[in-house]
């Protein structure tokens, strides 16, 4: 955006990139776990993934946009200061602290977002396109169904302008947001005392990949993206998977079958029939 003195996707397809590498560098370098699958496949299919989302939002995005409806964060909060409404356009507080609170409430809203997609079947149904992943890694950071991310969009749109959060913050937090996931999504293996030394503050890896685990338990932990705060205070934390990094499962219980290998299944899983919890844990108790 001009109005920024640079151009908003060039920065942020550059740094995706850039982070993206250097994640897939520091993974092939030191690995976590074991893949269960060749890397060509999963990545063709979550990149796959990523277009499908591209391509949505530019639609919604290009139809919404000759409406003046501000889709994306960026544009809510030029369209906020412009219409001087949100609360820090109501409030005259130093700019070092509408930052800061900013990226904090921004933060929030995403970690309640994620926790309400374990919540609320409908969206669920669009979550669990991420979760079906059978391998973590930094591609799994870019497996979110098209439809997740444009309901993702019109949340932080809301968040931004209720706010009326500064231009400058919001294209730095979600650089943050995103070159986070691409990190405590990545099959790396953290010195330990490193992990120790981020965690108290950021997601890591192993933090994160608890929450990709098949038992339900603990995909019900750790929903944060960027700071690892909010699930201490809401008592969502777990510190470790039970059955070790190594021997974890990652994925859905009911889908470790090749469908979430594949694009097309991906794309479909959202109106696909569900298998409930009930259902599963019936099928174990009779399989034993
Ligand atoms: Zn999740």
């Amino acid at each position: 955006m001009e109005e920024l003195g640079f151009s908003e996707g060039a920065w942020r397809f550059g740094s995706f990139v850039a982070i993206f590498l250097a994640m897939m560098v520091l993974e092939a370098m030191w690995p976590r776990r074991a893949r269960r699958h060749s890397r060509i496949r999963r990545w063709a299919t979550n990149i796959g993934i990523m277009a499908s989302s591209y391509l949505t939002v530019s639609l919604v995005t290009l139809i919404l946009a000759n409406l003046l409806v501000p889709i994306t964060a960026l544009l809510a909060a030029i369209y906020a200061k412009q219409w001087g409404i949100g609360v820090f356009n109501w409030l005259d507080l130093p700019n070092f602290v509408e930052w800061i609170i900013a990226f904090l409430v921004l933060d929030f809203v995403i970690w309640g977002q994620h926790w309400a997609t374990h919540k609320i079947p409908l969206l669920w149904r669009l979550h669990r396109v991420h979760h079906s992943d059978h391998d973590i890694d930094a591609s799994t950071a870019i497996r979110f169904h098209p439809l997740e991310i444009v309901f993702s969009i019109f949340v932080k749109a809301a968040a931004v302008i209720i706010l009326g959060a500064p231009a400058v913050l919001v294209v730095i937090f979600e650089g943050v947001v995103n070159g986070t996931a691409l990190f405590n999504h990545a099959n790396l293996k953290l010195p330990l005392w490193l992990d120790k030394l981020i965690r108290p503050i950021l997601v890591t890896p192993d933090m994160h990949r608890v929450h990709h685990s098949i038992e339900v338990g603990e995909t019900n932990s750790n929903y944060g993206f960027a700071l690892s705060v909010w699930d201490r205070i809401f008592g969502t934390y777990i510190d470790q998977p039970a059955a070790g990094h190594d021997n974890m499962t990652i994925g859905l219980k009911a889908h470790q079958n090749e469908g979430p290998e594949h694009l097309w299944w991906s794309l479909r899983f959202p109106f696909a029939k569900t298998v409930s919890q009930k259902a599963l844990n019936k099928e174990e108790e009779q399989n034993q």
